[in-house]
């Protein structure tokens, strides 16, 4: 038989089931990652429409019955994000986002912070933005994929050397080590170097609260690189709204 529940959900990503259901990644306040179908979503008319596109926030009821699937058996918006679906750059930013959440968030157990700071980001990206050239370098995006590496305890160790220890100068960044590397450890460790300014600009990202932030080229190409390989070497993934199409 199995039992109906209601969490405050955002729908991660939706993909096509069968002619008119459609199985909806989310992540929810009180179980972490869930996956369940909506059934007759893609009828026109359906009873919940556009209530479960990717990065909508909902109270769903969900119904979990014998398998891993949850069956949505209600929802109701929070907030649509109408406006960032019909914005071609918020949307990438958002998908870039909800992709990272979706890989460091795997598993069925609630994280209320990450939540909420995807419930922050979300809202941030229907309002004004700070764009940069292509939304892998927003700035908004970067500090939220910095924040969620933090709160899954990856943060990056960058106030002096993560291998020796020396506090400065410090030239780049190693992924092995964790963090900002002096010269020596960058070139031992197999790390790269980073343009002057960009680890300051990452550590400020880390310290301030969530915002639209516009970035010096350097330092957005820099907090790029350390996101996609502190992923790579400590969470064994890419992001694929993170390759170059
Ligand atoms: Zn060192």
């Amino acid at each position: 038989m199995g039992r109906s529940y209601k969490t405050d959900a955002v729908v991660l990503r939706s993909i096509r089931f069968s002619e008119a259901d459609r199985v909806l990644h989310l992540y929810t306040l009180e179980r972490g990652r869930v996956n369940a179908i909506a059934k007759g979503v893609r009828k026109t008319g359906s009873r919940f429409g556009a209530r479960l596109e990717p990065l909508t926030r909902s109270a769903l009821i969900l119904h979990e019955g014998r398998g891993e699937l949850h069956t949505v058996s209600g929802a109701d918006i929070i907030s649509s994000q109408e406006q960032v679906r019909a914005d071609g750059y918020a949307l990438a930013v958002g998908q870039i986002g909800a992709e990272a959440v979706l890989k460091l968030f795997a598993e069925p157990e609630p994280n209320p912070r990450a939540y909420e700071g995807l419930c922050r980001f979300l809202e941030l990206l229907a309002g004004p933005l700070e764009r940069a050239p292509d939304p892998q370098h927003d700035g908004l995006g970067l500090a939220f994929q910095l924040k969620l590496l933090a709160l899954s305890g990856y943060l990056p160790h960058l106030d002096s050397c993560a291998s020796c220890g020396t506090a400065g100068p410090l030239a780049g960044f190693s992924p092995s080590a964790g963090g900002a590397a002096c010269a020596g450890c960058m070139v031992a460790s197999g790390g790269f170097r980073m343009a002057d300014g960009a680890i300051a600009a990452i550590e400020g990202l880390l310290e301030r609260p969530l915002a639209p932030v516009a970035l010096a080229p350097d330092a957005a190409a820099g907090a790029l690189r350390v996101v996609e390989e502190t992923y790579a070497h400590h969470g064994g993934f890419r992001l694929r709204t993170l390759q170059p199409s």
